[in-house]
This record gives structure tokens, sequence and C-alpha cells, in this order.
């Protein structure tokens, strides 16, 4: 049996030496065979020169580069693609989450589970989880990470979706499976600095919203309905007081605040229905999800073999 570690790697040049030596130990008291895929996800620094070193002296060690920086969740889903292990396990390059939890995941895969993923313990989920959470019928697990050890059969269906816009918390747990959850508490980063952006996190809630619900859609026919029965009502007493006698006030300022509002409301709507069609856009031009500059690991796992779009 082969376990798979699969880790990105962005400028983590400080932290490779730590993570390798870590990740040795424990391999070293698992029954198991092991491989480590990095993936160099286009880092400014020199961490594809200190991979490749570590390829050198252990032959355990595959390096997939990447031709540029495709993200976190493109740079996991090429790590997954190249991986070759009857269990894959993905977690990041700084240590925040702990190797040593492997052992744990390795138990609890050979006890039956085809999924077993880390979550934080001790921390409140974060408001974009319970938003997500909310407008989302797929269960995300609170405060789960991209933690988590594989079965093979969830790889090769997770390998199956071909969506641009990645998730992958999401797609796992789309997938059932039988799926366990370790705790774990979260570590300080071990050395160099968080390279997700505000706006990457920003952009991620959003993909997770609008890849796993239309709820937004649904609130904008809403949005529509409300206007137009407030619209109605105030048809309805405009009509009364003109039957009535009543004086109607001069109509500019009723004018004004009904354009303003209604162009506001549609203006929305557009909006909301344009961030799904910008999706739609970028699905269908069926790009591959990242391009391989260079793979040194076993030859029969060429990047052209390994279909980069699964379908
Ligand atoms: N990462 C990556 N590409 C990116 C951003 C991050 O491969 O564009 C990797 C990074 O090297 C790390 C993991 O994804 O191994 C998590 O990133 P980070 O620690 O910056 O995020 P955080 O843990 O703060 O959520
Ligand atoms: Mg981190």
């Amino acid at each position: 049996m082969l376990l798979s570690v699969v880790v990105p790697c962005c400028n983590e040049s400080a932290n490779i030496a730590e993570l390798h030596r870590r990740l040795a130990e424990v391999c070293a008291g698992l029954d198991l065979d092991a491989e480590f895929v990095f993936v160099d996800d286009g880092s400014r620094d020199d961490t594809l020169e200190r991979l490749k070193a570590l390829a050198g002296t252990d032959p355990r060690v595959r390096v997939l580069s990447l031709s540029r920086n495709f993200g976190h969740q493109a740079a996991l889903s090429a790590g997954i693609d190249h991986a070759a292990g009857d269990a894959v396990v993905v977690m990041d390059a700084d240590l925040q989450h702990p190797p040593e939890l492997i052992e744990e995941f390795v138990t609890r895969w050979r006890a039956g589970y085809d999924l077993v993923y880390a979550y934080r313990e001790g921390v409140r989920p974060r408001l974009g989880y319970r938003l997500i959470n909310a407008l989302v019928s797929t269960r995300i697990p609170a405060e789960s990470a991209d933690f988590r050890l594989m079965d093979r059969r969830v790889v090769d269906a997770f390998r199956r979706m071909p969506e641009r816009a990645r998730f992958i918390r999401g797609m796992i747990s789309w997938l059932g499976f039988r799926q366990c959850g370790v705790g774990y508490r979260d570590r300080q980063r071990f050395a160099g600095r968080r390279s997700y952006t505000l706006r990457q996190t920003a952009r991620m809630a959003l993909n997770a919203v609008l890849a796993f619900s239309t709820v937004p859609l649904r609130a904008a026919s809403l949005l529509g309905l409300c206007t137009l029965s407030a619209g109605l009502v105030y048809g309805v007493y405009i009509l009364y007081a003109r039957l009535s006698g009543r004086p109607i006030e001069p109509g500019w300022t009723a004018l004004m605040l009904t354009v303003l509002i209604l162009g506001g409301v549609q203006l929305i709507c557009v909006g909301i229905i344009a961030e799904y069609v910008g999706r739609i856009f970028e699905e269908v031009k069926q790009r591959p999800l990242y391009v391989v500059r260079e793979w040194i690991g076993p030859a029969d796992r060429r990047p052209e073999d390994r279909r980069e779009n699964v379908r």
C-alpha cells in the first residue's frame, strides 16, 4: 500500500526542510510506503530549488512545478492528479497542519473510512462558514481545513469533477462516502508569511456560495416580488386617493424615489445574474485548471498522461 502526501507550496522556502523531516518521521512509523508530492505554485523565492535538492536526496519526493501561480485550490488539484497512492493526504506546507495527525488518519482509514478530515478544535465557526452553510445545501463541516486523507475511490471520484471554480472542501463534502473528522489544534505558521491575500479569501468565499447554491438567484426574484408588491400597494393607494377626491402631492419626489429604487433593485439583480453568467463563461472555456512546467517523479506519471481535465 502506498500513501501519497500532497503539499501545495507558494513561497514556503523556510518551511520545506522542517516539513520533510517531520513527514519522514511520521511515515517511518507507518506500515506503508510513502511518497511526497510537492507542488510548487509559482513561488517567487527559492522554494523550487529547495524542493529539487530534496528530491535529489530522498527518492520518495516528487516535485510538480506549475508554470505560474494558479492558487491554492488549483495547486491542490494538480498534486492530487499526480499522486499515485492508495490513500492521498493533502496538507499545507507551513506546518499549521501537524504531520503527526496523519497517523490518526491512517488508523481511521484502515478502520474503513474513505475520507478522514481534520477540523480545528476550540474555534467558533467564523462568519464566513456560517454564511456558507446557511446558503448552501451541501454541508461543509465547520472549520474543516484542507487537511484530509482520501481513499483512492474518493480521489478518482474527485478527479471526475471538472469545474474550474474550485472550493475543494465543498466538493469533497458533496461526494459523500464514509467520512469522519479528527480534531486538532491549529498551530502558528512555522516560518514565512501567509500567501492568501484578503482578496483571494473573499473570492474563495464567493466561489463557495455561487458554486454550491442558487439561493442568490432566488433572492433576486424575491427582491423583485417585494418591490412589485410595494408598487401595487402604492398604486392602490393612489387610485383610492384619486377616487375619493383627496389631493395628491405633486409627483416629483415620489417619481424620483421610484425610479431610483427600481433602478437600484434591477441593477443588483442583473449583477447577481452576471456573477453566474461569468462563471458559466469560465466553465465553458474548458481551459485546463493548471499548467505544468516540470515534473520530477516517475516517468509513467508525466503531466500529459495525467489528463489535466479528467472527465
Ligand atoms: N498556497 C498555494 N498557492 C497560493 C496560496 C497558498 O499553493 O496561491 C499554499 C501555501 O503554500 C500553503 C497553503 O496553500 O501551503 C495554505 O496557504 P496559507 O498558509 O497562505 O493560507 P492559510 O493557512 O493562512 O489559510
Ligand atoms: Mg497557513
